[in-house]
């Protein structure tokens, strides 16, 4: 039974209507489960991405930062396994050329045999034998377009920081335990893409290698299951909705120690789902790397005068996923005390929000609209603030509360004498009288809490 209910369709409706995610090519019809962010999603998936870079990188001293390539020579994913390995078992119905992953719990019997039955058409025997289908987009590096120049489009970012894990290490001087971060775009030919965009065929990632002594990883494997739950709980998603999900032997990847994903509630039929997953990949990975190209990737210890392969504990997490997980988290409807209309609210932690304030003034006359615009102009260059003349008061209210933003600011009657404003709380509906003066670091603070 779902816990949650399922908000989805409207989030994908608001979504679009006020600018937060868009189909991708719509004009043509659009393209399958590839969607483009809009004014406010941009700023909402910056807003994840630079907490999450502060949060690894800046505020520590023992996380290094990369942007390594999209393309990357193709050894690498020889090397990865992803070449043989990164495959889905895909079936194929004759009869209404629909596609599915051939462990879909909806296909009745094994595919192949003449009792399987087509979860899309119903018809019995028409779907083929599993086949292996690999999850990398392939494209060609130069003019020919001849197996030789094969190139795949990453399907993950951690090869880029694993070839470069000595250049990261000599270049900085950092000693182990240490890790390297990267956010940036990944590509996987998914068979059954879906749920807006939760999964899609082209997304980002926010991954950390974590470089530690053989022996120290399970402690290491703890240390980061706790930090980056913690970090989810910051964003404000709701512990109830927040678990751990550890991967059975039979679930673990074959080089994988441990592996636990962080899910997330997303209510309806999804439910519970992974966001983020931790993993203790041993020495797997650079070991492969040194076979394939081989280059050592070992580490030196000046204190023990030791050589060793580090062993990995990787963090990987979608901003996309995160995002999604904040709107359907945030998301609620509501009745206003003496009001005939209810609202709808995005509650979104105030530093992750698209905007910060709007800024309005009571009504367009009486050197009101000129006061709100010199307020906005004056905080623009600190936060991200909207200015709305348009409507009655109470519409442009509604019209932030329906994108997240915390705080409402605005000019009145009172306002030239007293050079001062009012602001409305988001969540609490309460309005506060402040100084224009105070404004910034009102709004500073608040966000900071
Ligand atoms: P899944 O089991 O859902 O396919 P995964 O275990 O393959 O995901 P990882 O390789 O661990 O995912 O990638 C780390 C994170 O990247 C995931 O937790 C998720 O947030 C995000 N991610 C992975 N695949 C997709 C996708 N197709 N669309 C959007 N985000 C994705």
């Amino acid at each position: 039974m779902p816990t949650q209910p399922d908000v989805m369709e409207k989030l994908v409706s608001l979504a679009k209507r006020r600018g937060f995610v868009f189909q991708s090519s719509e004009i043509y019809g659009g393209t399958g489960s590839v969607w483009d962010y809009g004014p406010l999603g941009v700023e909402l998936k910056r807003n994840i991405q630079e907490r999450w870079w502060h949060a690894m990188v800046r505020s520590r001293g023992d996380i290094e930062g990369l942007d390594a390539a999209i393309l990357m020579h193709p050894r690498t994913w020889e090397a990865s396994g992803h070449v043989s390995g990164f495959v889905d078992p895909l079936v194929d119905c004759r009869n209404c050329k629909k596609r599915f992953r051939a462990d879909d719990p909806k296909i009745k019997g094994t595919p192949g045999t003449p009792g399987a039955q087509c979860p899309a058409c119903g018809m019995k025997g028409t779907l083929g034998e599993a086949r292996q289908f690999n999850l990398m987009f392939k494209t060609f590096m130069g003019p020919a377009e001849d197996t030789a120049a094969i190139v795949y489009l990453r399907p993950e970012t951690a090869q880029g920081t694993y070839v470069n894990f000595l250049n990261v290490q000599q270049s900085t001087r950092q000693r182990i335990p240490f890790g390297i971060a990267q956010i940036g775009k990944a590509f996987r030919n998914e068979i059954t893409p879906g749920n807006f965009i939760f999964r899609t065929r082209e997304f980002e990632q926010m991954e950390m290698q974590f470089f530690v002594e053989p022996g120290t990883d399970m402690e290491w494997f703890e240390y980061w299951k706790t930090q980056r739950m913690e970090w989810h709980r910051g964003l404000g998603l709701s512990p109830d909705r927040l678990t751990f999900h550890e991967h059975a032997a039979d679930e673990l990847a074959h080089y994988a120690r441990a592996a636990f994903d962080v899910q997330f509630d997303f209510g309806g039929s999804l439910g519970f789902q992974e966001i983020e997953g931790i993993h203790n990949r041993g020495d797997f990975d650079l070991t492969q790397h040194q076979k394939f190209s081989g280059k050592k990737l070992e580490y030196f210890d000046q204190g023990s005068n030791k050589r060793f392969t580090p062993f990995v504990v990787e963090t990987a997490a979608g901003p996309n996923r995160i995002l999604l997980a904040l709107l359907v988290n945030g998301y609620r409807e509501e009745t206003v005390e003496g009001e005939a209309e209810g609202r709808a609210v995005l509650g979104l932690h105030p530093a992750l929000a698209p905007i910060k304030a709007g800024v309005f003034p009571l009504v367009k006359k009486d050197g009101m609209p000129e006061m709100a615009k010199r307020i906005a102009d004056s905080l623009r260059p600190s936060f991200s603030v909207f200015y709305d003349d348009s409507g009655a008061i109470g519409r442009r209210y509604r019209r932030q509360d329906e994108i997240g933003t915390p705080f409402c600011i605005t000019v009145d009657g009172e306002s030239a004498a007293g050079n001062s404003v009012t602001v409305r709380d988001r969540d609490t509906l309460q309005q506060e009288r402040i100084t224009v003066a105070a404004l910034g670091e009102y709004i500073g603070q608040r966000i900071a809490a």
